[in-house]
């Protein structure tokens, strides 16, 4: 722990004006609520909105609606390099998970391993394309493949809020999507979810499901707001290196959770998010820059052995992280070591697949390779809106120096 600037992997930086909007939402509760929906409705365009306290918690009222509309149907088929909290949402609703490796170079569902997953599928309930630190999923390559109409395809756009694919906002393609509003991700109010749908019965079991959730209590309510403003303060770049250094706040850390809360987002959360479509859209585009400067680095082909996967010839770069591949293990360990030092927040993604999570217990997935490759080599450069000009020089610096050695 060293009293010196240090960035955070990724930050969606809430201010105090937000939480005084925040606070001052909690007279005329019920009226914020209603405006952020309404307002994410038409932003996206669909007809069903539902707000909870986390993408877990969108995933889960998601699935338990599935259930509702298949009950001969208990599978969930998810790419095996993940973010836990999708198999963690999967096993709180009381389903089965059945992985697919991935293709190596797009992190989304690997073709063949696709193909041969969705032979028999008179179990399964849905599959869950997930858009990791901007790379796009292709949803509409999966619905081509999937022959069975019972099969829904539920959009994990977590990372994804206010992303674009050749027009099409991300979270819109498949029969029903959702958005995290965690920390670190596109845009945050703390902790809150997103879902939307335009499809009727799927739209009609999720408000059924999302009726019977409970609001946060007052003591709930009170925590929340003693969070934000430490993460306000101390996710600072100034300060971050003091929570990063209490172990028991294990910052950094990708932790499967057990349990989480599942309730409807509250209104404090609301007022938190009360220029969200500015703020997105300034987030957004300073991370937009600093994954082009990032795309344009590696576009010279002077950092040996260090792989980007956003190319700014085929895409737009979007990410909420910047992914590399770093397949030397040498080498990546003295880039996070020299990070570590200089407090650049260069880090590894999800340290296991989830064919390798203990936490997932006694069930027997197939061995997913790419996906195991993928946990030990993927990489994150930050991008997000701490990120300095000068901060980009000193990580590119490390990233250089490393090729050298
Ligand atoms: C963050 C995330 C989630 C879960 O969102 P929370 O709000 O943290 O519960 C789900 N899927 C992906 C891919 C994520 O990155």
């Amino acid at each position: 722990m060293k009293p010196q600037r240090t960035l955070p992997p990724a930050a969606s930086p809430i201010g105090f004006i937000d939480i005084a909007h925040g606070i001052a939402a909690l007279r005329h509760g019920e009226k914020t609520r209603e405006r952020f929906k309404s307002e994410l409705q038409q932003y996206f365009g669909v007809k069903h909105v539902f707000l909870v306290s986390s993408g877990k918690a969108a995933l889960f009222c998601i699935l338990k609606a599935l259930q509702k509309l298949h009950p001969d149907r208990n599978e969930v088929l998810v790419p095996a390099f993940n973010c836990y909290s999708v198999p963690s949402a999967v096993l709180a609703a009381g389903l089965k998970i059945r992985l697919c490796d991935i293709d190596p170079n797009t992190l989304d569902f690997g073709p063949r391993e696709l193909s041969k997953a969705l032979i028999d599928t008179k179990r399964l309930l849905c599959v869950i394309p997930t858009h990791l630190f901007g790379l796009h999923a292709d949803v509409k390559g999966l619905r081509s493949l999937i022959k069975d109409d019972a099969i829904v395809i539920v959009e994990d756009a977590a990372q994804a809020m206010g992303s674009h694919e050749v027009g099409r906002m991300m979270g819109l393609s498949g029969d029903v999507g959702f958005f995290s509003l965690g920390r670190g991700k596109a845009f945050s109010t703390y902790e809150g979810g997103i879902i939307v749908t335009d499809n009727e019965s799927i739209g009609k079991c999720i408000a059924e499901v999302a009726r019977a959730l409970s609001e946060y209590s007052l003591f709930q309510v009170i925590k929340l707001i003693v969070n934000v403003i430490a993460v306000t303060v101390l996710g600072h770049p100034m300060l971050f290196w003091i929570p990063k250094g209490l172990p028991f706040l294990r910052l950094g850390e990708t932790l499967f959770e057990h349990s989480f809360l599942i309730k409807a987002l509250s209104p404090f959360q609301a007022g938190l998010a009360w220029n969200w479509k500015k703020k997105l859209e300034r987030l957004r585009t300073g991370r937009n820059e600093n994954a082009l400067w990032w795309a344009n680095f590696f576009h010279d082909g002077s950092v040996d052995g260090i792989f980007p996967f956003i190319d700014p010839r085929y895409t737009i770069p979007d990410a909420l992280r910047f992914p590399v591949r770093i397949e030397k293990d040498e080498k990546r360990e003295t880039i996070f070591r020299e990070s570590e030092k200089m407090g650049m927040g260069i880090r590894p993604t999800y340290p296991l697949s989830l064919d390798e999570l203990p936490e997932l217990g006694n069930f027997h997935p197939p061995p997913c390779p790419h996906a195991r490759l993928s946990a030990r080599t993927v990489v994150t450069l930050p991008v997000h809106a701490y990120v300095s000009g000068h901060d980009r020089k000193k990580i590119g610096k490390i990233l250089s120096k490393s090729c050298v050695e």
